[in-house]
């Protein structure tokens, strides 16, 4: 058995297909492309002969991942994140079958790192010597590392409010850090003219198919986890929105595998914030795109994207599964954060806390179900983003009793 079954790329929006042995970004109709894979030859097989069970992260799935030789594969040990049973706080919600997957557990404290091995493993398998990318800081510093790793020039451009760490996790692998007094489309748009001038090979999301691939396994791993029961929604805090459509993927797969059936699959949830929410706005509209957010904003700065690309593939998903999108408030998002960690002794980042701020209001609307069984993605550290909890503590003489320390009389 060969080490991938990938066959070719396709369109889905014209069906156009390319072949993977070269280098493709887009269609040229516009449209992101997707890999597809020879399902038929794995076909009446058990999950254990496909998954490579050997190995404990995502190339586990090497059978359904774009990379044909292993020895292209640049690893760092990403995936299989732990899903955690959210017992305390799930009892408070009304919800008792409440679950993490918690993705700060992975290299670079962040999902990203699942995009970023599974995309730097296939530019490299195709000869890429130079890439560029926009970013609002995670992916920038997952692709930096990535690239190191696998001696590939980077060139990475972030707004000037991106998380301060990912900068210098930018810097420091040598990558070709700039800023941009603007959005993730502000250094989009400049990425662009590097791409048509210069010939680098653009690794915005979806702009380059392989992205994707890697953040597919959140979705085969949730699957694995829950054994033979299925989970009934998942949450995700969608701004580019790859990971859900990703996990939407993996679904397919498993349908097309015959493990799961196709009338019981978990809802997918968008979760976006009240300052940049056009996904929820066109899945509220019954739209199949998304229009362009005007001034976005939010302190869960990995979501604040005000157009995606891939908008079509997102609503798709939430309208194939029965799902839905919903936005949380700034207040709702700190306020979670600070939950999960005093409940649940986690901290995690403000993106990951929208998930479980929508996880509450989708249950007090009786969206989500008594009994049912929910996922909270958690796409990151919550120590990637220090400036997201203030502190004031006090600060004591050297010898302060423990009086002084308690600040009131000891009984
Ligand atoms: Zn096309």
């Amino acid at each position: 058995m060969s080490y991938s079954s990938i066959s070719h790329l396709t369109c889905p929006k014209c069906g156009s297909e390319y072949d993977d042995t070269q280098l493709n970004q887009l269609c040229s109709c516009g449209s992101p492309l997707l890999v597809e894979y020879d399902l038929s030859s794995l076909k009446g097989k058990k999950k254990e002969e496909v998954f490579d069970t050997s190995r404990n992260d995502l190339w586990r799935y090497h059978q359904l991942l774009p990379v044909r030789d292993p020895e292209n594969v640049i690893t760092l040990g990403e995936g299989m994140s732990p899903l955690i049973a959210m017992n305390t706080l799930g009892k408070k919600l009304g919800i008792p079958g409440l679950y993490m997957k918690d993705e700060g557990m992975i290299p670079s404290g962040s999902f990203k790192a699942r995009g970023a091995a599974v995309g730097i493993s296939k530019a490299k398998e195709l000869g890429v010597k130079q890439l560029a990318m926009p970013t609002n800081g995670n992916a920038g510093a997952a692709w930096s590392l990535y690239s190191a790793r696998a001696g590939i020039e980077s060139y990475i451009i972030m707004p000037v409010d991106a998380p301060e760490i990912t900068r210098k996790e930018v810097a420091v692998s040598g990558s070709h850090l700039y800023l941009v007094d603007g959005l993730i489309s502000d250094a989009g748009a400049i990425v662009g003219g590097l791409v048509k001038e210069q010939g680098f090979y653009d690794a915005s999301t979806l702009k380059e198919p392989y992205r994707i691939e890697g953040k597919k396994t959140m979705g085969h791993e949730i699957l694995e986890q829950f054994g033979d029961s299925i989970p009934d929604v998942i949450l995700y805090p969608t701004g580019g929105g790859v990971g859900l459509i990703g996990i939407y993927k993996a679904i397919q797969e498993w349908i097309s595998l015959g493990w799961i059936k196709e009338d019981k699959v978990p809802r997918l949830v968008a979760v976006q914030a009240e300052g940049c929410a056009p996904i929820v706005k066109a899945w509220e509209e019954k739209k199949t795109e998304s229009e362009f957010w005007q001034d976005s904003y939010t302190a869960a700065f990995g979501i604040n994207v005000p157009k995606a690309i891939g908008d079509f593939l997102v609503l798709e998903a939430i309208y194939k599964t029965e799902g839905c999108a919903v936005a949380v408030t700034e207040t709702d998002i700190s306020t979670y954060q600070k939950s999960v960690a005093e409940l649940e002794g986690s901290f995690i980042c403000p993106e990951g806390a929208a998930t479980f701020a929508a996880a509450a209001s989708l249950r007090e609307s009786g969206w989500i179900k008594e009994g049912e069984k929910v996922i909270c993605l958690n796409t990151g550290l919550g120590i990637k983003y220090p400036e997201s909890v203030h502190t004031a503590p006090r600060t004591l003489e050297k010898g302060a009793s423990p009086d002084q320390v308690l600040g009131h009389v000891l009984v």
